[in-house]
């Protein structure tokens, strides 16, 4: 294969691996990124935002339904109602009544107002009389007309510095069902903000509270959805809007919505106890963030593991490719290079020779008689002899000389820097070792001789013309005799 051809080849090779592996572990990386975000979001939807809700709850009838109960039992207590129809005689009575409430379980407030005469009970004493037309009176007329027993309000508590107080507002009615005032407790609302504070870093998932109107009744200290405020609705929030438009109201179920190109998954639930909806809320890319982290790792990896592979590949392909070359260029009994690499290097060799204005000179070399010696001890006993022939002419020359197995029994060395007389002498010496060398076979020991002939570089000489003058002397100490060096000097 032309060198050429084969790089072409090689690096035809390496971009087809390229694609197969990059394609390979893009496909299966891509797949595995898209099936664990499924699953995280289906985890999300159905497992992860409803247990935090369930949780929520369950922690809300914790803390805020008990109130509630509280609330209940005062407006069913038998003290409360008798006391009430025997004409609020004793305020003391009341109010101690109220202060065991409050103690008793800590809540912030506890009031009883009678219908009757308008007053306003706590567990201090009588704090006002209610009036209709006064706004901050409001609420007791309005628990007074609800269809439902009681209302969770979030006001300003009088009693109490106007701290921001979640009331429990219940009716009270008197044994024949006619209301005779309203009662309840209240928790401030830090209390409950810090609940859901709480709720909000312990799941890492927003958390607030939303009316049937789809008002925001109540947050964590930092907001609601988007920073949204107590007493904002939905339909001003973007992505949520949608939520409300669909029922006029909160409803409960899953959702998935956006905003400012955010995903965001919402569970929504209606506690009963509240009359509000629960809402929770998480983040899409939170959630996803450590799996597109993963999704990285994997393409990193890949990329690593790609790299890798083509490199292995490339250096592989490179040494098999020098093998090759080697082979191409290497006689495989001698180890000598043989016709081809001898060009490459000779030709090198004429050049610099030309370029330094230095001698060369030519060897050719002719074992003598060798068929002979093939004939009478067989063909591996002369392979023995050219191998160790071989290694004795390499012994005799230079590093910087050129040798070659010209074909059969015939070598060349080329000698860089070197004049005729001391080509002369050189090709003497390797004459004499031969001949005095024998080689070592099965049928015993083995001699041979070879003949020499020598051929100086002239100026504007070929290698072609070189070696054909080296060739005619070497045929002339055939004729003259073998085991002897001729010279051509025309
Ligand atoms: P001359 O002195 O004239 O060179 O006689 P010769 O017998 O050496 O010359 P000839 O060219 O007639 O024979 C060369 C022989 O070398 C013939 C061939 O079988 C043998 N030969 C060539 N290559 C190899 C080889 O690789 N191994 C062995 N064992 N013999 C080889
Ligand atoms: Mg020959
Ligand atoms: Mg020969």
């Amino acid at each position: 294969m032309p060198l050429a051809t084969s790089k072409t080849g090689q690096r035809a090779l390496v971009l087809l691996l390229l694609a197969l592996l990059g394609s390979g572990f893009l496909a299966t990386s891509l797949v595995s990124y898209r099936t664990a975000l499924e699953s995280i979001r289906e985890s999300i939807v159905n497992t992860e935002l409803p247990l935090t809700s369930d949780n929520v709850y369950s922690e809300i009838q914790k803390d805020l339904v008990r109130p509630v109960l509280i609330a209940s039992m005062m407006a069913r207590d038998t003290f409360v109602r008798d006391w009430v129809m025997a004409g609020e005689r004793d305020v003391e009575q009341m109010t101690r009544y109220l202060h065991e409430v409050q103690t008793q379980y800590g809540t912030v407030t506890s009031f009883f107002v009678s219908e009757r005469s308008r007053t306003y009970y706590q567990a201090q004493g009588v704090l006002k009389q209610v009036q209709e037309d006064t706004a901050r009176d409001a609420w007791y007329f309005r628990v007074r007309d609800m269809a439902t027993p009681y209302e969770i309000n979030v006001d300003v508590d009088m009693a109490n510095q106007d701290r921001l107080t979640v009331f429990i507002n219940y009716q009270v009615f008197d044994y024949q069902q006619r209301f005779i005032g309203a009662t309840g407790v209240g928790l401030t609302v830090d209390a409950v903000v810090q609940l859901i504070d709480a709720y909000q870093q312990r799941y890492g998932r927003g958390v607030y509270f939303v009316d049937r109107t789809g008002r925001i009744a109540l947050t964590g200290a930092d907001g609601g959805p988007q920073g949204a405020r107590t007493g904002q609705s939905l339909g001003e929030l973007e992505g949520l809007r949608e939520l409300l438009d669909r029922a006029g109201q909160p409803e409960d179920g899953n959702f998935r919505y956006e905003e400012q190109g955010r995903g965001h998954f919402l569970n929504v639930r209606y506690i009963p106890e509240l009359n509000w909806y629960l809402f929770v809320d998480k983040q899409e890319s939170g959630a996803l963030a450590a799996i597109r982290h993963s999704l990285y790792l994997n393409l990193l990896i890949c990329l690593l593991v790609t790299v890798a592979v083509l490199s292995v590949v490339s250096i592989a392909l490179r040494r098999h490719q020098t093998r090759i070359a080697a082979l191409a260029t290497t006689d495989m009994l001698t180890d000598l290079p043989n016709r081809r690499g001898f060009e490459l290097l000779a030709n090198q060799a004429i050049q610099e020779a030309r370029r330094n204005q230095g001698p060369l000179c030519a060897l050719l070399l002719d074992l003598d008689h060798f068929k002979q010696l093939n004939d009478s001890h067989g063909h591996l006993a002369g392979d023995e002899v050219l191998r160790g022939f071989s290694a004795r002419l390499r012994q005799d020359l230079r590093q910087s000389d050129i040798i070659c197995r010209w074909g059969g029994e015939e070598f060349i060395v080329l000698l860089k820097d070197s004049s005729p007389e001391q080509a002369r002498q050189l090709a003497e010496k390797i004459r004499l070792h031969t001949e005095q060398s024998s080689f070592h076979h099965a049928d015993g020991q083995l001699r041979v001789t070879t003949s020499i002939g020598l051929a100086e570089l002239h100026p504007g000489d070929t290698l072609d013309q070189l070696i054909g003058r080296a060739d005619r002397a070497l045929y002339r100490a055939k004729q003259s005799g073998r085991n002897r060096l001729c010279e051509e000097t025309l």
